[in-house]
This record gives structure tokens, sequence and C-alpha cells, in this order.
């Protein structure tokens, strides 16, 4: 048995990073930018209006003064001409700011005759200009790899950005193993069950940057097992779900020993979690996972989106920790490092009463993973703890 740690060191000598694939902007968000790119102008590209109103010389603009309104400049169509003395042009927001003006009085200050303003208010030093360029300049950097949101998106249009270059999302081949499983939406017959397990981990996977594939499921027989590995070939990461104990029927160590599995580990301080595996089967790295739809699931926070965030270039460091108060005291801890699922309201912490591995209805009310570490000692509740957000 290693440590959960040891076990993310070898789970991370497996990963192997992903290659490039170019993408529209307009499908780059949640994708993992590979190669930085620099903006190909400058933003804004010209002096702006931040306002509506009147585009004049801030040497001029005393309380009561007043100017000629000798244009107009909007958004799109400036002002051609240069601004004279006791000169004013009609500006609204975004427009260019005319040349010879320095300052936007806006029209709340302002009262109009015809084509003559006067200032009605004392000026404050605020030009609303927008200089251009403030934004960033022509050459300025996005730096890679760096995970792309919603405002990276903008920001790269903004930059007259049309494709980018992103890490391509591992896919992952997820196989349900065990005879008594069948789909959802199908009618279980006596002594069956609903697989559960790829599906939670095919929607983890892929909130996270990854393709995931479900697999047909696979009977505990050695034949039919191969077959699915078989089906899995030309993933990037082969998931097994169940069959990695040591019961007569958990075959799935058998069988990627026959398919020349160079094993990495088998069995993990860790609860729920113990009977994890994963090696190298030709090439591809392999995860096998304990069945307990909540065993599966948190291995799928503690391991595999730690390897997926390595694939795609983000760095091998394990899932990101906080810390809360505990509302309750937490009982001493044996040897292995427990994932109790708990809720996090106001930074404080409650583990729920039952922990049992198969509760998918008590995991689904968590929203964090508090950490109880191996030979943890009792602790009060106030004390402070480790967790890992779920959501
Ligand atoms: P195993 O590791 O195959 O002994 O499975 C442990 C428990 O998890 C058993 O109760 C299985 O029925 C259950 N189980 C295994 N695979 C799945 C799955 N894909 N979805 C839901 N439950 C599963
Ligand atoms: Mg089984």
């Amino acid at each position: 048995m290693i440590s959960v740690e040891d076990a993310l060191a070898k789970l991370f000598a497996l990963a192997k990073p992903s290659e490039t694939e170019t993408v529209p902007i307009a499908q780059a968000s949640g994708r993992v930018l590979a190669q930085p790119v620099t903006a190909q102008l400058t933003q804004p590209p010209f002096d702006a209006s931040s306002m509506d109103g009147y585009a004049l010389k801030a040497i001029e603009a005393d309380l009561h003064a007043q100017f000629k309104v000798v244009g107009e400049a909007a958004a799109g169509h400036g002002y051609e001409g240069t601004l004279g003395a006791g000169q004013c042009v009609r500006i609204f927001t975004g427009a260019p700011v005319p040349d010879g003006a320095d300052m936007v009085v806006i029209q709340e200050d302002v009262e109009r005759r015809g084509k003559l303003i006067t200032l009605l208010n004392e000026q404050q030093s605020k030009s609303n200009i927008r200089p251009a360029g403030q934004d960033f300049a022509k050459g300025d950097a996005m730096s890679a790899p760096r995970l792309l949101g919603p405002s990276d998106i903008a920001l790269l249009a903004s930059m007259n950005i049309a494709e980018v270059t992103v890490a391509r999302r591992p896919v992952v081949a997820l196989i349900s193993t065990g005879d008594e499983l069948v789909m959802p939406g199908e009618a279980p017959r006596a002594g069956q069950i609903v697989a559960s397990n790829t599906f939670g981990l095919k929607a983890l996977l892929e909130a996270n940057g990854a393709e995931a594939r479900i697999m047909p499921i696979a009977r505990d027989s050695l034949e039919s097992l191969e077959t699915v590995f078989k089906l899995a070939q030309g993933a990037d990461l082969i998931v097994t779900i169940g069959g990695a104990s040591v019961g007569d029927h958990d075959l799935v160590g058998d069988v990627t020993a026959s398919l020349g599995m160079e094993l990495s580990f088998y069995k993990v301080a860790m609860r729920p979690g113990k009977p994890l595996m994963a090696g190298a089967l030709t090439g591809t790295a392999m995860v096998g996972l304990p069945g307990n739809p909540v065993s599966a699931m948190v291995c799928g926070h503690i391991f595999l989106l730690p390897m997926i965030r390595a694939m795609l270039g983000l760095g091998a460091t394990p899932a990101t920790r906080q810390t809360a108060r505990l509302t309750a005291p937490l009982a001493a801890n044996g040897p292995r490092e427990h994932y109790m699922r708990a809720r996090v309201e106001n930074g404080e912490i409650t583990p729920f009463e039952r922990q049992d591995s198969a509760l998918l209805s008590v995991l689904s009310h968590a929203n964090a993973l508090l950490l109880n570490p191996p030979h943890s000692e009792a602790q009060e509740a106030g004390e402070r703890v480790f967790y890992i957000p779920i959501l």
C-alpha cells in the first residue's frame, strides 16, 4: 500500500503531455492555451471618449464658459477637423477624440442652445478620455500554458486573434466492469443495478478539459474484459471501474497482466479508494478504480483530474486544498487518509454522518471532501482542517 502522494507521483509519470491543435476562439473557452499569443493591435487604437458629451480644450473649461459646436464625433465616425479656440464637438461614447480636444464634458454639465453650449458646473480634472493603448499595446503577450475562461476569450478577440493553439483534449476511455450492471434507462432484473460511475466520471472529466468515452460494460469474464480493452485502444487514458479487489470475480488485474501491463502500483492508503491500481498498457496510462460509486468519484477528483491537468500542460499538482473550521469534533484516524464527504458553508465544514462509499445521495449533497490525514488525532469543533472543494 502506498501513500496518496506517492500514488499521484506515479500517475504523473504515466501521464503523457497532449499534442496541440488549432481552434477558433469561439470554441476555445475551457481549453488550455498551448502557445503564447501577441496582440495584433493596440487597444483602444485611438484616444476614445468614455462619455456622451462635448469634446473641447480643458484649459478653456471654466464655469459658464461658452463654446460653438462645430461638428459631431460618434463611434465609428470621427470628426475630421481640428478644434480651434472656443470650439467644441458633440461626442458620443467610443468615438475618437478630435484633434485639438483633450477633455470631454459630460452632457449633463452642459446647457445647449442651437450651436452654442454653456458649461453649467465646475469641471474636475477628469478628462473622460480613454487614452490609446490603455488596455494593451500591439505586441503585448498572453502567456501559455493558461486555462482559457470567458474573460480571456473576450481579451483574445479584442487583440484581433481569431484562432489559438490549444492542448488537445485527452481522450479517456471509461470501462464499467460487472455482471450485475445495466445501462441507465434499462430495466434491471433481480440482482442487477444501474451503472452510475462511468456517467459521473464522464461529467467530471469533461468539466475539466478531457473527452470521455463510455465503453460497453465489460462482464466479469476474461474474454469480455479483453474485448473491451481492445475497443479502448487509441485512448490517452484507460480507466476501469470495479473488479479491482481480491474477490473471485475481480479480474481486471488478471486481464491487464495478461495483456502485458507494467503495473505501477496496486492499493493506496486512502478511504475510500484503497483497491486502486495503475500502470502502462502498451504505452497507454491505465487506472483501475474501485467499483463503489463514491470511491470511484473520489478517486476521480484526487487522481484523474490532476492527471488530466498534467496532460493538458497545467502542471503536476494535487487537487487544490482549502481550509475551514470544524462545526463538530472529528474522530482520530487510522493509517489511511480519509476523504470524508462534507459540506462547507460560510467557512465552516460539517462531515456527513454516513460515510459509506456506496452512498451517492450523500456525495450529491456534499460540496467538499474533508481530509482526515493518516494517524491524525481527534480534533475539536472549531479547529481548522483541510478540504478539497468538489462540485
Ligand atoms: P467491485 O469493485 O467490482 O467489487 O464493485 C464494488 C461495488 O461497486 C459493487 O457493489 C458493484 O456492484 C458496484 N459497482 C461496480 N461498478 C459500478 C458502476 N459502474 N456503477 C455503479 N456501481 C458499480
Ligand atoms: Mg465487480
